[in-house]
């Protein structure tokens, strides 16, 4: 199976470019407030990534957090300098579900004008921390179309604890809002067993078997649709300080972290990958 299927969909590659302690499921110990205290490492993890991909032709969007891109302006605009796609992951990585409208308008606003001055493109694209636009909390849709956002890549159509869009769409799809239409991506995921289960990156990617992600692809592929894959660059960067959290939270976030990389390589090899922008001919002109 592996590496041998000419690759015929080219599948979107992304990554939330954030820092190690801005993690969701951190935050209890790394508050907002904290965060200029910690070290640095996503300029090194960004750019071994770069390389990986450029060493693959491989292409991505990048859904990146204002508050690091504010910090890390050069590393964005080598993102972009590589033909890559930048788009936006809030301005504080906060949960569209511990927030008001407004403070997400001004988060959304803010990123979007950060990232188009160090990317010299639009930045039309949109990711949630954790996947939480969640049941309920739509008019976090509107306020994107209403943005100046033409599309989506958080309504993961799984049910989890604190996140998921249960019974959503899984393939591309339009979604009209009383604002207007959104483009949505949702996260790759496999229907097994009668359940649809997430299989697009992060942990499942990192943690399970590899095969659980090659076979959503394959699976969307046969479809006629791209897949979404997502990942971090704290995923693959073991050498990160730890903090001291309990044993289930330590498992998902440092579990796996070193093999990584090998699994990429072995992702890139199998697949083809471009960016929402170069690779979705419904967002031409938008
Ligand atoms: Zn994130």
């Amino acid at each position: 199976m592996d590496g041998t299927t000419p690759a015929r969909v080219a599948h979107f590659f992304t990554c939330d470019v954030e820092e190690w302690y801005q993690v969701v499921a951190l935050a209890p110990w790394a508050p907002m407030d904290r965060w200029e205290g910690f070290e640095s490492r996503v300029e090194a993890a960004v750019d071994a990534l770069l390389q990986r991909m450029a060493d693959a032709g491989a292409l991505g969007t990048f859904f990146t957090v204002g508050w690091v891109a504010e910090r890390h302006p050069a590393m964005v605009r080598r993102i972009a300098a590589a033909g890559h796609e930048l788009a936006s992951h809030t301005y504080d990585h906060q949960r569209i579900t511990h927030q008001t409208p407004a403070h997400f308008r001004e988060s959304v606003r803010r990123t979007k004008r950060i990232l188009e001055d160090l990317a010299g493109h639009p930045c039309v694209g949109f990711r949630a921390p954790s996947f939480s636009i969640v049941r309920g909390t739509e008019w976090a849709l509107d306020v994107l179309v209403e943005e100046g956002y033409a599309y989506d890549s958080s309504l993961f159509p799984v049910k989890r604890a604190g996140y998921g869009y249960e019974g959503g769409a899984r393939d591309a799809h339009w979604i009209d809002r009383p604002a207007g239409r959104l483009r949505e991506f949702p996260p790759a995921t496999l229907a097994l067993l009668g359940r649809t289960v997430p299989a697009a990156g992060g942990a499942y990617f990192r943690i399970l078997p590899p095969q659980l992600v090659h076979a959503a692809l394959a699976a969307a592929e046969s479809r006629g649709h791209p897949g979404t894959f997502y990942i971090h660059p704290w995923e693959w960067d073991p050498g990160q300080p730890r903090l001291d959290v309990p044993l289930l939270t330590r498992i998902r976030h440092y579990a796996g972290q070193g093999g990584v990389m090998a699994r990429l390589d072995r992702l890139f090899r199998r697949f083809r990958f471009t960016s929402f922008r170069a690779g979705a001919p419904e967002l031409a002109g938008r």
